[in-house]
């Protein structure tokens, strides 16, 4: 082979993939009177359609068909030849029109195979009808037995030209990447793929005898398969799926193959029960299975491990979580679990487990005494936890609330005129309580607000200062954000009063807002002086 796959050997069969067009117009294909081409008056009326076929490269004159069969972009069949064709317009432009596929042109037998992945374009030039080919080249890449090499260019500065040299990283999937639009195909047709059934590849490629309906990442397949021939021995031992992931690069970390070995349980380091169990999957569970038996838990006896496994796989994290909690080993863990759980299953368990020891956590009870880290009754603990835990974040935040009490006094005010007042809430509680009795939403803002990151006010009555009626949300510029009563108002407008009371103290904010501003520059200027006299 001189030169790296002979393109142009294959021209023919890649034009045969290529869109193939039927231009016609009303008529005779040669007119009588005039020139080549020319459209007749006379001829409106013709029963016949003349035809150019770029498949089998034929002008010919349709009299079977009626001339209204014939549509501008239709897929039809060819009158002369059969083939599949677009019927376009003769007398249209074909300047615009432009296809472009893309291809694998094998080339080679034996120990040695050659693919060069190509762009084929279809234009038309002028007024022809044959239309005009052209290809260049993205990729090429050489098989050999127990070695893949893909190419990338590199520009020769001394000869002033684009070369191909060997890439040291692993092959990829070629990428026909498109110059002039943003939509990128990465599907490709084979060509001269008889050369893979003549060569060393043959035997993966019998796994797909169907040309049309080839594997994602066809390529790296057969990259993958001549450095790894026992893949072979994956697809035929029942863990396709898994001969998949390791073409497409799916197994990620702590997983490594034997290579070396000609046994497929020496390849992945497994026992013949450990064999049978990852068939079930066709192999998918393979690098989960051995992170498993590397992290969580690996027994003498492989039926034991593949138990556990069978159970927990979904759970690793959690297993993990509770184990960083309690200091508990992974088997004490599983047993548990499995010993505990409900008809909902392990896994159900391991979260409310976890969630159970969380709050036990945020309460600061003892995480190594086993009666609480594993108690008789989890439902009914977690239940239990989970109300103190709440009762205690109550706490926590009605504590927050209280130091930001005083510096929220100045947004308190009384409007005897309206009989209204307006109050800071002074626990969570309370917050959390306004929002059950004004059936809004409130009670989601209690953390927000003790935090300071917003400010909740109670608009009462005077009349009645003990009963919910309105709840206020103020943001830290002093502006009103939202103002609601019973079920945000959805069910009754708001009354002049409280529209009258929002106008007011929308002005009294933007006083208390100044007022602030005036405190902390007496505040600084006071800290200046003080500054200025220390050092004098
Ligand atoms: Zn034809």
């Amino acid at each position: 082979m001189s030169e790296f796959v002979n393109v142009d050997a294959y021209l023919d069969e890649i034009k045969g993939y290529m869109p193939h067009y039927v231009f016609y117009r009303r008529g005779y294909g040669v007119p009588v009177l005039a020139g080549y081409g020319d459209y007749y008056e006379s001829e409106k009326n013709s029963k016949l359609t003349d035809c150019y076929c770029t498949a089998c490269n034929t002008r010919y004159e349709d009299g079977i068909n009626k001339p209204s069969a014939y549509k501008h972009k239709d897929i039809g069949k060819c009158a002369n030849c059969g083939a599949i064709v677009e019927r376009r317009a003769m007398g249209r432009g074909r300047s615009t029109l432009r296809e472009v596929r893309n291809f694998a042109v094998f080339e080679g037998a034996g120990d040695l195979v050659r693919i060069k992945c190509i762009k084929a374009e279809l234009t038309f030039q002028g007024d022809d009808l044959e239309p005009n080919y052209d290809w260049w080249e993205v990729a090429r890449y050489q098989l050999e037995p127990h070695k893949a090499i893909q190419f990338r260019t590199v520009w020769n500065i001394r000869e002033r030209k684009w070369e191909w040299e060997p890439r040291k990283s692993k092959p990829s999937e070629p990428y026909f990447s498109s110059s002039w639009g943003y939509y990128c195909d990465n599907s490709y047709t084979l060509v001269n793929a008889d050369a893979i059934s003549n060569s060393f590849l043959k035997y993966i490629d019998r796994e797909w005898p169907d040309r049309e309906h080839l594997p994602a990442f066809y390529i790296k397949w057969l990259c993958c398969y001549a450095e790894h021939p026992q893949l072979e021995y994956f697809v035929k031992g029942g863990l396709y799926n898994l001969a998949g992931n390791i073409v497409r690069g799916h197994i990620g970390c702590g997983v490594r193959f034997n290579w070396k070995s000609n046994d497929l349980k020496k390849i992945l380091r497994v026992s013949k029960p450990e064999l049978e169990y990852l068939q079930e999957s066709d192999g998918n569970i393979y690098a989960d299975y051995v992170r498993f038996r590397n992290r969580v838990f690996s027994s003498k006896n492989p039926t034991e491990t593949i138990s556990y496994h069978r159970n927990f796989h979904n759970s690793v994290e959690l297993i993990q979580s509770v184990k960083l909690i309690t200091g508990l080993l992974p088997k004490k863990i599983m047993d548990y679990a499995l010993r505990k759980q409900n008809r909902q299953g392990v896994y159900y368990f391991m979260t409310l487990w976890k969630d159970y020891l969380d709050n036990c956590d945020s309460l600061e009870y003892d995480l190594h005494n086993e009666a609480i880290i594993m108690p008789k009754n989890l439902w009914l603990e977690h239940d239990k936890v989970m109300k103190l835990a709440k009762v205690r974040e109550d706490e926590l935040l009605s504590r927050k609330m209280k130091e930001l009490a005083e510096t929220r006094r100045d947004m308190e005010v009384t409007d005897m005129e309206l009989g209204l007042f307006i109050r800071q809430p002074y626990t969570a509680g309370e917050i959390i309580a306004e929002g059950k009795a004004l059936d809004h939403c409130v009670g989601g803002y209690a953390e927000r607000h003790a935090n300071g990151a917003t400010t909740i006010m109670f608009l009462r009555q005077i009349s009645k200062p003990s009963v919910p009626y309105y709840t206020m949300e103020v943001s830290n510029d002093f502006t009103i954000k939202q103002c609601y009563g019973y079920q945000n108002n959805r069910h009754s407008e708001k009354t002049l009063d409280i529209c009258i009371f929002e106008q007011r103290y929308q002005e009294y904010l933007d006083a208390v807002k100044k007022q602030r501003r005036k405190d902390e520059q007496r505040a600084k200027r006071k800290k200046r002086q003080q500054k200025a006299k220390a050092a004098a």
